[in-house]
Formats: C-alpha cells, sequence, structure tokens
C-alpha cells in the first residue's frame, strides 16, 4: 500500500467514527452561552444551559451536569433522547437514502401515512399531508380553511390563549397580541373568540365562516382544556353551517395524553387535524390529517407543497417513535405515571390547581413564582417550563417512570420555598 493510501484510509476510519464535537470543537457552558450571543438571533433571549448529549429522560450540560428533563423539548422527545430504536431506525434509514425530492416517494412516507389513518381511526377518503414543523401543518391546514371557504366564506375562527405557530398564517391564528402585531398586516379573516364560550361560539358562527381551528387542551396557555360540552358544541356548529373544525393536536397528539389523539367526543371526527411535536420522536416532522372524502380534496396537485416534507428520514423516525409507543404499552405507562404526578402535586403546599392529562401537565402555584421555580428546579437539576407567571408545565418523555416522577415530587417543596424566599427577597438571591 503506499503511504498516501493508508493515509485515506485512516481518514475514511476517522470520519466514520466523527462526532459533533468533531465539527463544533469542545467549551464550557460560560464559554458556548458567550459565543451564541455573538452569533445567534437574540428570539430565543439567553438559553438556560448548554445541553451536550441525553439518554433516556436525563440530559447533561457542557459542563456535566446532569438534568431529569421534564420538558421533554416541550412534548417532542416523546421516548426521551437517544432511543435505541429510533436512533437505530433513523441512522439506518440516513445510510441508506436520505432525502428524494417530491417527485418521488418513499416506503416510510406511504406506511407513515397509513399508520396515522389507523390510529386516527380515520373514515375512508381520510389522507395526510407531511410537513416539518407544527405551524406549517397548521399553514396546510389555514389553506385548507381557504380552500373551503373562498371569498365567500374569509372568516377563520380561533381561540382567546390558542397558540399555532410563528408562520404568519399560524400566526395570524395565534391569539397573543403580542406575537402578532409587530407583524402586521396579518392574513386576513380571522377572529378570535372567547375560550370555552358556548354562546360566544354560538354567535359568531355565521355562513361567513370558513373554519374553526381549536387546541383541544391549550398547551401554552398553561394547560387548559376545553370541555365535552364546548367540543361537541364546536362539531355540531361547524357542521350546522358549513364550516370546517379542524383540531390542532401538535402539542396533545400522539400518545401526549394517554390516548392517541384528544379528538372529539362521542366518536365524532374533525375535518382536520394537524401534528407535529412528538410525532418524530425528537426528529422535526409534522402532519395535517384531513379525516374524509370532503376534506381530503380540498388542496390538489400543485396546491401546496414542501421540499422536505414527508423525507425519508422524518417518516422513519415518526414510524419508529409510533412503533415502540405501540408494541412497548407507553400510552398505559402514560396514565399511569400521569396519576403519581396528579396525586403527588395535589399534596404539596403552594400548588393551587393541577391539570393532569396523560404526561401534558399544569399546575398553578398560589403566587407568582413560576419562573423562580424554573431556576431553582435547574439548579436541583430539573428541567420544567413556566408557561406563565403562576404556572409550571410538565410535558416529559412519554416513558419517563414512576420513581422519575417521585424524584420531582420529593424535590418540589424545596423548589417552592426557595422561589418564594427569592421572591421575598430579590437582592439576596440577585
Ligand atoms: C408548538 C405548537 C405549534 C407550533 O409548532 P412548531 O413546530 O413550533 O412550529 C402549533 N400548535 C400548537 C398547539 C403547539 O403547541
Amino acid at each position: 500500500m503506499t503511504e498516501n493510501k493508508q493515509n485515506d484510509g485512516q481518514q475514511a476510519a476517522e470520519l466514520a467514527n466523527a462526532n459533533a464535537a468533531a465539527v463544533t470543537g469542545t467549551g464550557t457552558g460560560e464559554q458556548w452561552l458567550s459565543r451564541y450571543k455573538e452569533s445567534l438571533m437574540g428570539v430565543f433571549g439567553s438559553p438556560q444551559r448548554v445541553l451536550v448529549r441525553g439518554a433516556g429522560a436525563l440530559v447533561w450540560d457542557a459542563d456535566g451536569k446532569e438534568y431529569l428533563d421534564l420538558l421533554g423539548g416541550i412534548a417532542v422527545n416523546a421516548l426521551g433522547h437517544a432511543h435505541p430504536f429510533v436512533t437505530s431506525v433513523i441512522s439506518s434509514q440516513l445510510a441508506t437514502l436520505g432525502h428524494v425530492s417530491n417527485f418521488f416517494t418513499s416506503p416510510t412516507q406511504i406506511a407513515l401515512a397509513e399508520k396515522l389513518l389507523e390510529l386516527s381511526a380515520a373514515p375512508a377518503g381520510s389522507k395526510v399531508f407531511f410537513a416539518n414543523s407544527g405551524t406549517e401543518a397548521n399553514e396546510a391546514a389555514f389553506k385548507l380553511a381557504r380552500s373551503h371557504g373562498g371569498k365567500e366564506r374569509p372568516t377563520i375562527l380561533a381561540l382567546e390563549g390558542g397558540f399555532h405557530g410563528r408562520t404568519m398564517g399560524a400566526l395570524a391564528m395565534t391569539a397573543k397580541a403580542a406575537y402578532r402585531e409587530p407583524f402586521e398586516p396579518m392574513p386576513a379573516g380571522v377572529r378570535h373568540i372567547a375560550f370555552n364560550d358556548i354562546e360566544a361560539l354560538r354567535d359568531a358562527m355565521d355562513s361567513s365562516v370558513a373554519a374553526l381551528v381549536i387546541e383541544p387542551i391549550q398547551g401554552e396557555a398553561g394547560v387548559r382544556p376545553l370541555s365535552a360540552e364546548y367540543l361537541k358544541a364546536a362539531r355540531e356548529l361547524t357542521r350546522e353551517h358549513g364550516a370546517l373544525l379542524i383540531l390542532d393536536e401538535v402539542q396533545t397528539g400522539v400518545g401526549r395524553t394517554g390516548s392517541w389523539f384528544v379528538g372529539l367526543p362521542d366518536g365524532e371526527t374533525a375535518d382536520a387535524m394537524t401534528l407535529a411535536k412528538g410525532l418524530g420522536g425528537g426528529f422535526p416532522i409534522g402532519a395535517v390529517v384531513t379525516f374524509g372524502e370532503g376534506p381530503s380534496r380540498l388542496l390538489s396537485a400543485g396546491q401546496h407543497g414542501t421540499t422536505f416534507g414527508g423525507n425519508p428520514v422524518a417518516t422513519a423516525a415518526a414510524l419508529a417513535t409510533l412503533h415502540v409507543l405501540e408494541t412497548q404499552n407507553v400510552l398505559a405507562n402514560v396514565a399511569a405515571v400521569s396519576a403519581v404526578f396528579a396525586e403527588g402535586l395535589a399534596k404539596v403546599d403552594g400548588v393551587a390547581d393541577v391539570r393532569a392529562f396523560g404526561l401534558l401537565i399544569g399546575f398553578d402555584l398560589t403566587e407568582d413564582i413560576a419562573a423562580g421555580v424554573v431556576t431553582a428546579a435547574l439548579e436541583a437539576g430539573f428541567i420544567v417550563n413556566a408557561p406563565r407567571p403562576n404556572t409550571i408545565r410538565l410535558a416529559p418523555p412519554l416513558n419517563l417512570t414512576a420513581e422519575q416522577a417521585r424524584s420531582f415530587l420529593a424535590a418540589l417543596p424545596a423548589l417552592i420555598a426557595t422561589a418564594t424566599a427569592a421572591a421575598q427577597n430579590p437582592e439576596k438571591s440577585a
């Protein structure tokens, strides 16, 4: 062998064994964060930590500190971090066929569409469109509504407190004015009506309404459920007035609440459902399911598209995630661990209200100290989130163990005490 050939072989071996550090270099948390500030747009504020590694429900930061991840990338890491089966399927798909244009299809795309139709008990004629995120799934839903309504039905109803994403159509449907107003004019026609208020819905429904878009449980608003009566009325009134009912299950879908989807009461189906977050088990993917023939025909050839949507790796990741959820009895675990949280949280002093829907859990504190609890939790090695000043949200991996749940419950009184002390004496804690 010539020396050159030997070097080539050595180089190939190094490349095949390379991990991300080979292209990033290394640093402490502090070093990375100062580089972050210099290079990343400030839309997310200051990141809390620099995370470098995960396994199951645990993650480690750049300084080697371990955390129990009770947020799961905001309801994304359905099976925790680095799940061996999901990782293996993704790696082998990437090593086999990573991307094709939508002039072509691939087995994983087709099999995932079939699987979603099966799990959602979709009636004949139902179809799937794949996107790459929640906001993109909702953009497709927005276009479904426009296609259905045309110029005669320009109105899209959405709810106060609702969150649907950050691109323009999804943003128009998102309630929070501070997210929307700097970017006006919005796509026209969206109206926000009161949350869980059947009379307000009845008043708003008329022949100008193309669609009602709702989250069955509002996640970003602090885990607030719509009542079964509201969901029933939503189905009846949209049907009566010829409008589409679109469920945004980006956060609630794919086993998060202990069933595959929240859906509607009485075995009714919506006209469309959007998914993302947990679907790919951590890999980016979004989807729209249209239920029945009518909604499934609203977008025809050429009317919508995406370069990456439905790509082999993302659809393989989702298939692998669904396979594990289905074959490892994970939804039963969701119900069991949810009960551990619900019972335990209700007993903690300073916790006012607990809303546990599977492993999508919001709990209110008696004081506005949620941000302080998040900080104290991080120090103590737990990742949680504060969607409101007095609300903590948990959306951990669906395979979290009861023991892991109990470790947080045991720590929570001290976290609340720390946050309370910090609120009473801000100078000392600063
Ligand atoms: C997170 C979320 C979205 C947006 O999803 P992205 O992937 O961040 O674009 C939309 N709807 C709901 C209900 C969500 O929770």
